[in-house]
Parts: structure tokens; sequence; C-alpha cells
């Protein structure tokens, strides 16, 4: 018989009912190290005072009312994104997905409005991930996430993850944007180089087509920049952002230049949910801590640290891990032994790490890790590793 939950997940027989900073609790008191902020959201850690606090605030004010009507809390939060980034202009959404949705329509309608209904095209690249939506699951293109669900959304051209030449030979007079992950998450923490992020802007700059980062994974302070394409010291026309910025509480935003945003006039896009007031209570919460002095200097310190003991780990056990790659608190252990392996073996010594592609365990912890969370990481991660190693293959 079908569960009364869609069986549509694969879940860890983990329960928990409590969080906070760094930790979650099962009913039983137990308490793991969470390394994965469920996967990249918790951003601030669980229960964070000012979160809690805002929020509740809210709650007990106005939940929601609609797009109909003025809402203050979403002004000051897109004031806040167009106060600290490349973009003019801010649609909010609920979730990743939709931002991508809206970022393929606002693409395409940019070019419509410009007398060139023909450029429809977006170019993607393999190992990517853009959500579960119809345009997302064709945006990507993996096998796994689109076979049965077609006719899929036309419109959308793979190439090989870091073929920068086949890029250039993939544009044509049909193409209207380049959407790419400034670091691949599910695709197992795979970092464009700053060298192809700036080759890519300059690409797509002599081609006369849009930019669209997809830093619903990198983005918020993930990388230890606001967002993950500064490191280039590059801008994008336009850029998708979720996960964090809600600090658990389900909120995502397309950001976009006032060029790239001009087809997008009133009746144009909508949603009901989309910037709600709890939401953007939160979202302005979460933006004004990753933006405070120093905020974003001491996650770089913790996350040097972090990567110099994670690197020790990788050559204390060579039969486990391949090599640490990443950016500031988005980090990837690439195994030799199989990754759930690995991840499951973190379940047993109570620290939370994320699978992805590749044969990767993600960490993905709170930026506010404390630097004895990092030591405790250290040693839990180290006792897996030992586990691994002593389990007959
Ligand atoms: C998670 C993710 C999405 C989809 O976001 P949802 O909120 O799950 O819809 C899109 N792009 C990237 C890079 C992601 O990591």
């Amino acid at each position: 018989m079908i569960p009364s939950v869609l069986p549509t997940y694969n879940r860890a027989p983990l329960e928990f009912v409590k969080g906070e900073g760094s930790w979650l609790f099962e009913a039983d008191g137990r308490r793991f190290l969470d390394l994965g902020s469920g996967i990249a959201v918790n951003a601030l850690g669980h229960a964070h005072p000012k979160l809690v606090e805002v929020l509740s605030n809210q709650a007990q004010n106005l939940w929601h009312v609609s797009n109909l009507y003025k809402i203050p809390q979403q002004e000051k939060l897109a004031d806040l994104l167009v106060e600290h980034t490349f973009a003019d202009t801010v649609f909010f959404t609920n979730s990743g997905t939709e931002a991508c949705e809206l970022a393929v329509k606002m693409a395409r309608k940019y070019f419509y409005e410009k007398d060139q209904p023909e450029r429809v095209e977006i170019i993607t690249f393999d190992g990517s991930f853009h959500g579960r939506s119809s345009a997302g699951i064709a945006a990507a293109g993996t096998e796994k996430m689109v076979k049965g669900f077609g006719p899929l959304l036309p419109g959308f051209v793979h190439l090989t993850f870091g073929d920068m030449d086949g890029l250039t030979n993939a544009i044509t007079d049909h193409t209207a944007a380049v959407l790419i992950e400034p670091v691949q998450g599910e695709g197992g923490i795979r970092p464009v180089p700053d060298a192809e992020m700036k080759a890519l802007r300059q690409i797509c700059d002599d081609a006369g087509i849009l930019l669209i980062l997809d830093e619903v994974q990198c983005g918020v302070g993930r990388t230890g920049k606001l967002f993950a394409h500064e490191w280039a010291g590059i801008t994008p026309d336009i850029m998708m952002v979720a996960k964090g910025i809600g600090g658990g509480f389900p909120l995502g935003a397309v950001l976009a230049t006032e060029e790239a945003a001009s087809g997008m006039t009133a009746g144009t896009h909508g949603s009901t949910y989309g910037g709600n007031p709890l939401g953007c209570a939160v979202g302005c919460a979460v933006i004004e801590e990753v933006m405070a002095p120093d905020f974003l200097a001491d996650v770089n310190r913790r996350a040097g640290l972090l990567r110099q003991r994670l690197d020790g780990l990788v050559a204390a056990h060579p039969e486990v891990f391949e090599e640490l790659r990443g950016s500031g608190l988005m980090l990837g252990l690439k195994c030799k032994a199989a990754n759930m392996d690995v991840v499951q073996a973190g379940y047993d010594n109570q620290v939370i790490t994320v699978p992805a592609a590749d044969n990767v365990i993600r960490l993905l912890p709170p930026l506010t890790l404390s630097e004895e969370d990092i030591a405790e990481a250290i040693s839990r991660l180290d006792k897996a590793a030992t586990q691994v190693e002593q389990t007959p293959g």
C-alpha cells in the first residue's frame, strides 16, 4: 500500500524534534552535528535568536495579504538586495525552482520585447541542478530527472561542464542566455574557476546574450561572499536565489538588472505567496546578519580552519577520501568509498552530511559554525571514516 506521504524520497531513519545552532536533537536527546543545514538552508543555524524573534513578531501581526497590496517587508528586502548586489530589481518566490521558472521566462521575454523573438534557447551544463519544475528538469537534462516526464519544455541546449570552446560554438541566433551555477551543488561541489566565470561573462557580452546565475545553493554567504560570483569580479544579468536567504523559511528570489527585467511589466508574472510578510521579515534579518560588519570575514576565517582540518582528514584516510573541494563553507569530500556508506557512517557517529553526484559528500554547515563545532566535526568525521575502513567492503 502506498504510504500516506508520496514516496518520492529516500529518507534516512532519523527524526529530529529540535535544533539549536549547529545541532539537531532527536526525541531521546541524542544530538547530531548538522553539517548539512537542511541542504544549505539554515544559513544561520537552527533557532537563531534573531530569526526566532523576527518571525514570532511578524506572526503576531500579519501573515499574508497577497501581492494585490503593498508589502513593506518585501520592499525592505528588495532594497537590501539591490543595495548589496548587482541587481536593480527583485521578484520573490517560495523556492529555487520557481526562481528558475521566472529566470527562463524573463530571458525569453527580454528578447521578445527586443524584436528578437527567435532567441529562446538557454544553454546549460551537465551535472547542473535547477529544480524539479518542468523548466528546471529540462534545464538540467539529467536522465534520472527527466525520464518519463516528457514532453519536456523545449529550448535547452546541454553542454559538458567546463567546455568553453563548445560554448562559443553552441551560441546561435536562437540563443537567449547561458544558465550556470557558479559552484555546482547537487552535481558534487564543482566550482567554476574564476577565469571561466570571467570568460563566460565576456562570451555572453560579445554574443549579446544574457548570463543567468543559479546561486540557489552557493549564494547568501555560503562561499564567504554574499554571492559566489563576486569572487570572479563579474556580475550576471539575472540571478536565482533561494535556500539560505530564508534561513529555513521557504523563500526564493530572482534578482535582475533593469535592462534584463525590462520585459517583465505588470501582469506578466505573479505568485500568491511569493514575498509574503513572514518570509520577507525573516529574509531581511538573514541578509542583515550576513552583511553585518565582520560576519563574512569571520565565515572565511572559520572556513579556512575547517578546510585545513579536512585536508588533514583526507590525508589520514586515503582509502575513504580522494580530495576536498569547494569554496567557503560549501565543501565537498570526493570519496573513494561509496559516498552513501560515508554518509551512513556519519549518522552512526552523529554527524550529518549530504550526498551529491560524483560520489561526493557535501558539507554545508551553518555559516555560524563555531570553532568548537569544527573540532567536533573533524572528530566525528574521523570516527566515521575509520568505521568505513573497518567495514569489510
Ligand atoms: C536546491 C536548488 C534548486 C531548487 O530549489 P528548490 O527550492 O528545491 O525548488 C535550484 N538550483 C540549485 C542550484 C539548487 O541547489
